[in-house]
């Protein structure tokens, strides 16, 4: 089997009394889907965070590519390969669609920020912007104000943020929250073609979107992995039935 993209080797994180992650152990490999399923508060977006390098883990590893980053912080993992995507709040809403690519596309160049009205100029960090843009859909409304966006475009321009620094896998926590079922299904299509650029970790609530999706779930439960397994062997577990699924 190929190396996994991203591992996580017994990732443990306590606040307080509470193991909010208890031993996390799971990997995402080059093509796939990872989707991570589980109740609210059973320590998804804690998951995410130490992934990311926004959380410290008291106990355990991240590997990206073979690498150990769990010393890195965020900005260092964004670096080697991990998009982190859908924080809307780092979008400049008055700016415009491409003047946010090109923002994520100049921190890619390693540029000082205040050169940003002079990078707006550069060919090759517009080109760059302009082509991630196209490839999520948006080559239309490159000038456009992000705040007139739908919620769903919004979505497709963070990945478009996202993709101008060539990352290596994608980590998502709840993309379809917010979005209705249309929404939802439109941005189901758009992450059925997304994996082809790179693998993604997928925290999602929205099951028609996780079984649509995933090639495999994790099943989160109190911290810990209960289950991991293709979408037909969780719908059919007893044990996830049980726990999560409420069936
Ligand atoms: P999920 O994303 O699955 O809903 P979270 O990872 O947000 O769950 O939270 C897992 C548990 O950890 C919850 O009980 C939550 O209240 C707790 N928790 C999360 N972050 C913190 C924090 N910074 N300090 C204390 N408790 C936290
Ligand atoms: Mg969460």
């Amino acid at each position: 089997m190929a190396d996994p993209v991203l591992s996580t080797d017994g990732l443990t994180k306590r606040f307080g009394a509470l193991t909010a992650s208890d031993g996390i152990s799971l990997d995402v490999r080059p093509g796939e889907i990872h989707a991570v399923i589980g109740p609210n508060g059973a320590g998804k977006s804690t998951l995410i965070h130490q992934i990311c390098g926004g959380l410290r883990p008291d106990h355990g590893r991240v590997h990206l590519l073979g690498q150990d980053v769990t010393a890195l912080n965020t900005a260092a993992r964004a670096r080697a390969g991990l998009g982190r995507t859908f924080q809307i709040s780092a979008l400049a809403m008055e700016d415009s669609v491409l003047q946010n690519a090109m923002l994520g596309a100049l921190g890619r160049s390693g540029r000082p920020w205040r050169f940003f009205g002079r990078a707006l100029g550069d060919a090759d960090l517009r080109a760059r912007a302009e082509d991630c843009l196209a490839r999520v859909g948006l080559a239309d409304h490159l000038h456009a104000r992000t705040a007139t966006l739908s919620h769903g475009q919004r979505r497709q321009l963070e990945v478009a943020v996202a993709l101008t620094l060539e990352p290596r896998i994608f980590i998502m926590d709840e993309p379809m929250a917010g979005l209705g079922s249309d929404g939802s299904a439109k941005l189901t299509r758009f992450l059925d073609r997304l994996r082809e650029e790179a693998p993604i970790l997928l925290v999602e609530h929205d099951m028609d979107a996780v079984f649509a999706l995933a090639d495999r779930v994790s099943v989160l439960v109190y911290g810990r992995v209960i289950a991991t397994g293709t979408v037909a062997e969780i719908r059919s577990s007893a044990e996830v039935r049980e726990a999560y699924l409420g069936e």
